[in-house]
């Protein structure tokens, strides 16, 4: 397949399997948020592709295995340092693929690629085994890690490179190859990563990158029987069909899903440090996880701060993600912004009352969609309950905390939530009683690697980070031995 040059970098369309470039006959296009231009054509996977990088995997695996945690840091900070000298390289196509900011790109995410990998290098190259004595039977544990096997790992596009390293990083680091699958609506800056996987002389097969459209080529591989861990960030939707799919082999899987999180202001907040958190929603066009999509105001505090977002939105640039001076880019897709779109038209029929946005930027025009908000939708609309992924917030009121908490936990999701208040008391019961795996305090967004990251309720199942992650990707060995019992 023609190669893909964007900004004079060139990128392979097409898989890498067993080390070398494998193309399909099937293409899917490709195309740029920016101007909706195309971008090229990627090779569409089968499961004739999923078996031969599962295979390619399995072959790998018992002299990667065997490296240790010490032999396999070696190609892990290789690659973490070829990931670190692409970032520009990384951050222009990742922008042009899937429109997110350039500037953030550069400066942030793409260095997190880097971190990710080395991290877990460095944790698996730490890691003791706990061991303890059971005095009744006078005897002793000691608990081992081995590798799980082939692992495979699929993830969405709004963060394709960071959350792909996030999971390649520790399961490398465990000991296990990977397959992994990117999002069909950006699939560049994975294949770069096959080609510094290749650069820093990772042997063939112990990281594999099969391309395609989520419904065949993901599809094929979460059915696939050699395949011993299952790690997928992206939506409800998807996770059920996978966990499915997962039941027939008895696969573990790690699901990290999509959230409807609430960002709660109490009036004692320092409300201009809310004011800023509750615009900085708009990210990434509101195409984030972990945004507080809900805006939860104390009643007596509500109409300045609606009067404040109006003017803050106002004053907020809509424009070409590579812009460093743009605040919101572009939705992903056409498909997408048909999907938002609905939502707030849905919002709008069932009585929600529209405030600012709901409409493509008429400047603009393309996929570029006003950021929006909807003030008092009534209990149980659609827009309170589904995740919409776009530049599309709420606002509603509340008496007291009690209210504030039962309206933070009325959804089926449970991802994350952010609270604004002054009081350390009620900030510490309100993050003991709202329903979700991430809780920031006057803080949004900040993250560690440490942390145990993911959701409750239907935000997904398991955690990633730190100890959580690696212990997904390892099987656990118990060895009891009696005492005195060697000679
Ligand atoms: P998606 O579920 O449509 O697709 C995610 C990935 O799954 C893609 O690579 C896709 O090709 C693949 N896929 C689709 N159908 C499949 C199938 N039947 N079998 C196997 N794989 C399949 O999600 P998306 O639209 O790419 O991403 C947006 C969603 O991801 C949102 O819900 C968002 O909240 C969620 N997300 C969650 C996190 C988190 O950490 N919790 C982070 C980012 C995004």
């Amino acid at each position: 397949m023609a190669e893909i040059v964007i900004a004079g970098i060139r990128i392979s369309p097409d898989h890498f399997i067993n080390g070398e470039r494998v193309a399909s006959a099937q293409t899917f296009e490709d195309i740029s948020p920016i101007d909706q231009s195309l971008l090229g054509h990627i090779s569409a996977g089968s499961s004739a592709e999923v078996d031969a990088a599962a295979l390619a995997a399995r072959q790998a695996f018992p002299t990667w295995a065997a490296l240790g945690p010490q032999g396999r840091g070696v190609y892990l900070r290789r690659l973490a340092e070829v990931i670190e000298r692409r970032v520009e390289d990384l951050a222009i196509v990742e922008t042009t693929d899937n429109g997110s900011l350039l500037e953030a790109s550069r400066l942030r995410v793409m260095k997190r690629g880097a971190h990710n990998i080395r991290y877990f290098a460095e944790y698996a190259e730490k890691l003791q085994g706990e061991e303890w004595d059971t005095p009744p039977a006078n005897a002793h544990n000691r608990v081992v890690y081995h590798p799980a096997g082939v692992t495979a790992l699929i993830t969405p596009w709004n963060a394709p490179f960071m959350l792909s390293t996030w999971k390649v990083g520790p399961a490398l680091a465990a000991g296990n190859t990977v397959v992994l699958k990117p999002p069909e609506w950006a699939p560049l800056t994975c294949s770069l990563l096959a080609d510094f996987a290749a650069e820093a002389g990772l042997p063939p097969g112990v990281f594999n990158v099969v391309q395609g459209i989520g419904e065949e080529a993901g599809a094929a591989l979460v059915a696939h029987p050699g395949v011993r861990r299952i790690s997928f960030t992206g939506s409800v939707e998807t996770a059920q069909k996978i966990g499915a799919a997962a039941a027939r082999n008895l696969t573990p899987v790690s699901f990290e899903l999509g959230g409807k999180s609430p960002l709660v202001v109490f009036a004692d907040a320092d409300l201009e440090l809310a004011l800023r958190n509750m615009l900085e929603q708009y990210d990434n066009a509101g195409q984030v996880c972990l945004a507080g999509t809900r805006l939860l105001v104390e009643e007596t505090v509500a109409d300045d701060l609606l009067e404040r977002m109006k003017t803050g939105a106002g004053q907020l640039r809509l424009g070409d993600p590579r812009d460093p001076q743009t605040q919101v880019g572009p939705l992903i897709h056409p498909q997408h912004l048909k999907r938002v779109d609905g939502f707030v038209q849905r919002a709008i029929q069932e009585g929600a009352r529209l405030v600012y946005g709901g409409r493509v930027s008429p400047q603009l025009g393309g996929l570029y969609y006003e950021p929006t908000l909807f003030v008092d939708p009534p209990a149980g609309a659609e827009i309170l309950q589904k995740e919409v992924f776009g530049p599309v917030l709420t606002l509603q009121t509340f008496k007291d905390e009690a209210e504030a908490i039962a309206l933070a936990n009325n959804t089926p999701y449970g991802l994350a939530a952010t609270i604004f208040t002054q009081n350390e008391a009620r900030a510490r019961r309100v993050a003991e009683a709202i329903e979700a795996g991430l809780v920031w305090v006057n803080c949004f967004y900040v993250r560690d690697l440490a942390q145990p990251f993911g959701g409750a309720k239907q935000s997904g199942i398991g955690r990633e980070g730190g100890k959580w992650s690696f212990d997904f990707y390892c099987e656990l060995k118990n060895i009891t031995h009696r005492h005195n019992t060697f000679v």
